[in-house]
């Protein structure tokens, strides 16, 4: 790269100006240039400074050898033309049974199951499908960018639930306000992204049982299902009442570090999958074929796979915490996800977006500003919280965290 991204944007507007379509939704540009996310922006700069990406969350190795071989082998035997709309039958065969082996829950592969691309198409797919103008849609907050993005798509009002420090656990009341007889869904991101923190059950029953008394249907975000570092991770559905009216999406994205893949999947009760199919249709009709099946592959691998990944990504969340706090910021430990977010308070920073902006140039490391996740409200309680990315090699971290030690002397 030879121009420095950072240097060519005018900032319009502050930090988190908005894009205007024609729809009137409003999409985050997250230096001011339409399209542009603020990770693609942290990546742009982490790759001009040559600096330690830990902002965008993608893993830095392969993941299992025997889905990249399967995919290889996929394409060498002609698996290269459009799949089915609902995706291929083995990949289908491999969700439904991935749900039965580790949560016992039941779906039917012909007509409770589609594949999309990534988790984000079925994001999309099921809010666009449900949700238009005069309802609500109801996430919690700090939120995933996607989520805002499509929820002004759709013409609804994005409204939100905060999650506080230092445990980021949904609050009863706050829950119970931000229900309304107009809340059409409600988006439950869990582990969530940013803040790393796994819902307690109770929680996930209070959700459920809100959504019953407003008629809501529930969509829940689980890409981060396998990366968890204590309790188990309880899918919503598996909650008394809500089988009826929750779509359960998840991604191989995460599990098996192909971020790159975008196969995703949902699964649900067949009228509403029937619903969001329609919709993925005219979004992108089908998605990467030889992935699919390597992704069937991915998801049968046995249990030791499963602990491995979990157990590895523990150790480097520890590896990171230590050095975030030497480096003088407040942690707080997530129980899920490869995030970890810290607030840089206690260091004199209460500009985290500013900070974010120069952390490449500054020491050679990136990372995400929290405002980003927020509206204005949320922005302003984040201000001075930033995510980390530990999924990448424990050598990589070694160094973030050797480059973050040098921060107090430049701030
Ligand atoms: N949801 C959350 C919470 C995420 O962090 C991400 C990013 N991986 C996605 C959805 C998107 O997943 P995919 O790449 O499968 O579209
Ligand atoms: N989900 C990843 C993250 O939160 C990457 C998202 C993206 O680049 N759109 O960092």
């Amino acid at each position: 790269m030879t121009t420095d991204p950072h240097a060519t944007q005018a900032a319009p507007g502050g930090p988190r100006p908005w894009a205007r379509t024609a729809r009137g939704a409003n999409l985050l540009g997250s230096d001011g240039r339409l399209g542009i996310t603020i990770f693609e922006e942290v990546t742009a700069l982490a790759q001009h400074h040559a600096a330690i990406n830990l902002g965008q969350g993608f893993p830095d190795e392969d993941g299992p050898r025997e889905i990249l071989d399967a995919a290889r082998a996929a394409i060498a035997d002609g698996a290269n033309q459009y799949a089915p709309g609902q995706g291929l039958a083995v990949l289908r065969d491999a969700i439904a049974a991935h749900q039965e082996r580790f949560y016992g829950l039941a779906v039917d592969p012909q007509t409770e199951v589609i594949v999309s691309t990534g988790a984000t198409e079925s994001i999309a797919a099921a809010i666009l499908a449900f949700a238009g103008p005069g309802d609500e849609v109801l996430t919690f907050e700090p939120f995933y960018d996607s989520y805002g993005a499509v929820i002004g798509l759709s013409g609804a009002t994005h409204t939100t639930a905060p999650l506080s420090a230092p445990d980021f656990q949904p609050d009863a009341a706050t829950l119970e306000a931000a229900f309304t007889d107009r809340t059409r869904i409600v988006v439950v991101n869990n582990p969530h992204n940013p803040t790393g923190s796994v819902f307690r059950r109770e929680a996930l029953e209070l959700i459920v049982r809100l959504a019953e008394r407003h008629g809501a249907i529930i969509v829940t975000d689980e890409v981060y299902e396998h990366l968890r570092f204590g309790a188990a991770h309880v899918p919503v559905a598996t909650l008394p009442g809500a089988a009826a009216r929750t779509l359960t999406i998840s991604s191989a994205g995460k599990t098996f570090s192909v971020t790159g893949w975008k196969i995703g999947w949902l699964s649900g009760p067949a009228d509403l999958v029937a619903q969001v199919r329609t919709v993925k249709t005219f979004l992108t009709y089908t998605s990467g074929t030889p992935f699919q099946g390597a992704v069937a592959v991915g998801l049968g691998l046995p249990d030791e796979f499963y602990d491995s990944i979990a157990s590895t990504l523990r150790r480097k969340r520890d590896l990171l915490g230590e050095g975030l706090r030497a480096a003088g910021f407040e942690v707080f430990e997530p129980e899920g996800t490869f995030f970890t977010m810290v607030d840089a308070a206690p260091l004199g920073i209460d500009d985290a977006t500013a900070l974010a902006r120069r952390l490449p140039s500054l020491i050679g490391v990136a990372a995400i500003p929290v405002a980003m996740f927020c509206h204005e409200d949320g922005a302003e309680r984040t201000r001075s919280m930033l995510r980390f990315a530990f999924c990448k090699r424990f050598d990589v971290i070694e160094e973030g965290a050797r480059r973050l030690a040098t921060l107090r002397e430049h701030v």
